[in-house]
């Protein structure tokens, strides 16, 4: 029996599990994919947003500015890279830009700092690359950027490290509650009791919710398309570009990312479930809006596409509480953007003053709270390089060419917490296949990789989601 369950691994999961193990508590958490972080917190902009786009006195505003002051320090311990690059929302036209105004007046009720409207000359001058037709913007010089699925994967494995224990392939079909406890079933009728279940499903939250006997809101689908640079186009532009935001969102976006390549989209269309292919038409509409911005863009350095779906509620705001008709139940739901900037004041939220009134959890004094980065070596000056060579050599072979990731980089994700069981799961930890080729080269030997490792055939071995086998039959 655990204290508490939570269903769903990703960056809201993963954030809750991390702060649930900072209390003497037993805590689990489910999720039905081969790996964590494979939903909405896998394929979305990675934008540490400032906080001025939200409706004043939502959850979404008051959690975006809570969760985006704590990001810094927060990616600090988990070893997460974050970059406060600083956002502009362009107006094109005389409309918008007076629109901009009412944002920065929104920006600053939300307790949004040091907004500023900038005239045509001021954003030529720090964005060169800005489209001559722009005729001024809402500067958030405090926004930043961050790698979701990687803040997911880091907030886990701390967790984990810290006495949380993660059960994957776990597909919960059904929930009943017997007395103080629930029990919790899987597809292949695994059971889990708990007497505490958050419900951080994302895209899955009103089928969990409506399983424990809750029908009170509803969760649909709205699918966002990308198109990523490669590195070789890092710092074309500085800063996120928007446009003026919509109904629909916030539109699509011009972004550096992190690691270094430019990110453009999402798109933004209503579709069944978690579908998220790409179309010719998302992807086509990307490029018109991305050249509006950024004219000079270089299309022909596309080197991957990818799509994610926001998990959208019936009620125009994140849900963030205990059930009111199933005790025991906390919903995290409906969390669309601004949902990873969100992420830890959200989890905050929830152990501090929903998880706690219901269960007793001390502090514990031997939480730790750090997590080495899965690119420490990259970091790593020569000399240092060279002594972890010569106590472990594979660390001096290179596996992914474009990347430059070493065979011991691929084997600790293997082997540090969350374990990477899949490809895809190699790639999300250590950049291992997200350069130029995206994986043509390293694909097999990884795969070869995470077999040795696991004493299991390359027959065993997915790409992604179970069932992604590569390799189906010998041919010579
Ligand atoms: C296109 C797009 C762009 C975005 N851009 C930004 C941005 O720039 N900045 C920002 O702050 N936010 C952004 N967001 C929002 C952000 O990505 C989400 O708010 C966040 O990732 C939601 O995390 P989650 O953990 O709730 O959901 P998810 O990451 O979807 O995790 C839910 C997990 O639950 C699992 N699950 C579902 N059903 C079950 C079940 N029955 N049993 C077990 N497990 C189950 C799923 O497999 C999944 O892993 C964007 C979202 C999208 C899609």
């Amino acid at each position: 029996m655990f204290d508490v369950l939570v269903i769903g691994g990703g960056v809201i999961g993963g954030c809750v599990l991390r702060e649930l193990s900072k209390y003497s508590l037993s805590v689990c958490m489910i999720e039905k994919e081969s790996d964590v972080a494979m939903g909405a917190s896998r394929a979305n902009s990675g934008i540490v947003h400032a906080g001025f786009d939200a409706k004043v006195g939502s959850l979404k505003a008051k959690f975006n500015v809570l969760g985006h002051a704590m990001m810094e320090d927060y990616t600090k311990e988990l070893g997460v890279k974050f970059e406060r690059n600083g956002s502009l929302v362009v107006a094109f036209s005389k409309e918008e830009l007076n629109a901009l105004y009412e944002l920065k007046e929104r920006g600053k009720k939300n307790g949004v700092q040091k907004l500023r409207i900038l005239n045509k000359e001021e954003l030529k001058e720090i964005e060169p690359n800005l489209s001559n037709n722009a005729v001024g913007a809402l500067y958030a010089p405090t926004a930043g950027i961050v790698c979701p699925y990687k803040l997911a994967i880091a907030t886990i494995g701390n967790a984990m490290d810290n006495g949380a224990k993660l059960v994957l392939d776990f597909e919960c079909e059904s929930i009943t509650k017997n007395g103080d406890f629930f029990s919790v079933k899987s597809k292949d009728d695994r059971e889990i009791f708990s007497r505490i279940i958050i419900n951080c499903a994302g895209l899955g939250a009103q089928k969990i919710a409506n399983m424990a006997g809750d029908f009170s809101f509803q969760v649909k689908a709205r699918r966002g398309e990308y198109l990523l640079l490669d590195k070789n186009q890092s710092g074309f532009v500085k800063r996120t570009l928007f446009f003026a935001p919509t109904e629909k969102g916030k539109g699509i976006l011009v972004s550096p990312t992190v690691d270094g390549n430019i990110i453009l989209g999402p798109t933004a269309d209503e579709v069944e479930e978690n579908f998220t292919d790409t179309t010719t038409f998302g992807l086509s509409q990307i490029q018109d809006k991305a050249k509006v911005m950024t004219p000079n863009l270089k299309l022909s350095e596309v080197i991957t596409s990818f799509a994610g779906a926001r998990a959208y509620c019936d009620r125009h705001d994140f849900i963030v509480e205990e059930s009111t008709v199933v005790r025991g139940l906390i919903n995290c739901a409906g969390i669309e953007s601004p949902g990873l900037t969100s992420a830890p004041a959200i989890a905050k939220y929830v152990v501090e003053d929903l998880v706690l009134k219901d269960v007793e959890g001390v502090k514990k004094e031997d939480f730790n709270p750090t997590r080495r980065p899965d690119d420490f070596f990259a970091k790593l000056d020569v000399d240092d390089k060279n002594e972890i060579i010569k106590r472990e050599p594979s660390y001096g072979r290179i596996v992914c060419r474009c990347e430059k990731i070493t065979e011991g980089e691929i084997v600790r994700a293997i082997k540090v917490n969350p374990k990477a069981t899949t490809i895809d799961g190699v790639k999300r930890r250590v950049r291992a296949g997200m350069g130029r080729c995206q994986g043509g080269f390293c694909q097999p030997q990884i795969m070869e990789i995470i077999a040795r490792e696991n004493n299991l055939s390359v027959f065993d071995i997915n790409k992604g989601s179970k069932g992604s086998y590569i390799v189906k039959e010998i041919t010579k």
